[in-house]
């Protein structure tokens, strides 16, 4: 069955313009880490890309890692775009990254200029695309000049393979170099990529200050705590989660007592604001402007349209902020 978007697609999303740039992303994004890779329902993926598209969700972030096996993410993405999303390409803000080890050797790893170049033109064929609209270089590499990594980014747009750069997982201080070295070569750098949500809270301590004074936008990824801040592990670890999934990130191991007596908690304070605790955890980080886009995973249609639900309430009071720091302990 053929794919036509629906009509009314940009009529709830919001967006938020991406630092001092031209671009505007959707307030949330979709990830494509897990789930779309050779293990996947590929019906499941399909309906996935669908229903957030239907739904103004404009940018699909992926890595030329993702799946298993490396690679499968884009390799399966292109399959679907090409008989859905062809015809959007221009509504469209697609992302890949670099940085992680992917194939064997020296050249397949960090950040050289040969493993960024070389990677970039395997995920484009992967994809079946021309281009990206963000290329990023996905974390830092201390053994590699930050000028050569830099340099690499500027000619990827150059060459018209990449219309903007990012960066993901740097530190506040090699943001700030890197800015300075994109600036001077005249890169346009559109967004760094990272960690945070409720309970990981390290970009307060100096990052978000550094992209506001940039001028660079972020879009923060695993904003779920890769689902342990949602209803699902309230009472104990269903079979179909990630937690329970063997190869992932997320072990059984991290869902303590203490964490589940925390979003217990959370779950509480969240059903008294009318909303579900994942709509509560994105609507949490969604509430600094500097936030352009929350970058949410998903294994389920449901599980994103709880997800975009989060807009209704995007507010809270100091006395809620004061409750959930006291749950969480900061
Ligand atoms: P999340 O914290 O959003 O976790 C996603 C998982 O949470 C889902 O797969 C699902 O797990 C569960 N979930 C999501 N919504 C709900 C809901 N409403 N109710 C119940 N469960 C829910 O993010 P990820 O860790 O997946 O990261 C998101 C994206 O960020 C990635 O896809 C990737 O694009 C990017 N990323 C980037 C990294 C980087 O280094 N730059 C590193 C990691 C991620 P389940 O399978 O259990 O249903």
């Amino acid at each position: 069955n053929t794919y036509t978007a629906n009509e009314n697609r940009y009529e709830k999303m919001q967006y938020r313009r991406c630092g001092k740039s031209g671009i505007l992303l959707p307030l949330l994004s979709l990830g494509l880490w897990h789930n779309f890779g050779d293990k996947a329902n590929q019906d499941n993926a399909r309906s996935l890309l669908r229903a957030a598209f239907d739904k103004g969700i404009t940018h699909f972030d992926l890595a030329n890692n993702y799946g298993p096996p490396y690679g499968s993410a884009e390799r399966n993405f292109g399959k679907i775009f090409a008989e859905d999303f062809k015809q959007y390409r221009d509504e469209l803000i697609i992302s890949t990254k670099a940085g992680w080890d992917m194939w064997p050797g020296p050249y397949g790893n960090f950040g050289s200029r040969k493993y960024l170049i070389a990677s970039l033109d395997q995920s484009l064929k992967r994809m079946g695309l021309d281009y990206v609209d963000v290329f990023y270089h996905h974390r830092p590499d201390p053994d590699t000049p930050l000028e050569e990594t830099m340099g690499a980014l500027d000619q990827i747009v150059r060459q018209g393979k990449a219309l903007y750069v990012g960066i993901s997982q740097y530190s506040a201080k090699d943001t700030t170099r890197a800015a300075k070295i994109l600036r001077a070569q005249g890169t346009p750098f559109l967004i760094h990529q990272p960690r945070y949500n409720m309970m990981d809270r390290w970009v307060e301590n100096g990052l978000m200050n550094t992209l506001e004074h940039e001028g660079i936008g972020s879009i923060v990824f695993s904003p779920l705590e890769q689902g342990i801040l949602t209803s699902k592990y309230l009472d104990g670890i269903p079979e179909d989660s990630r937690a329970a999934t063997e190869g992932t990130y997320l072990d059984k191991s991290q869902i303590t007592p203490k964490v589940v007596a925390q979003i217990q908690e959370l779950n509480k304070m969240a059903e008294k604001r009318g909303q579900s605790l994942a709509q509560m955890a994105v609507a949490w980080l969604l509430k600094d402007s500097r936030v352009t886009s929350v970058l949410v995973g998903v294994s389920k249609v449901s599980q994103l349209e709880d997800n975009i639900n989060a807009l209704h309430n995007l507010e809270f009071s100091p006395e809620e902020l004061k409750t959930i720091d006291r749950i969480l302990g900061f």
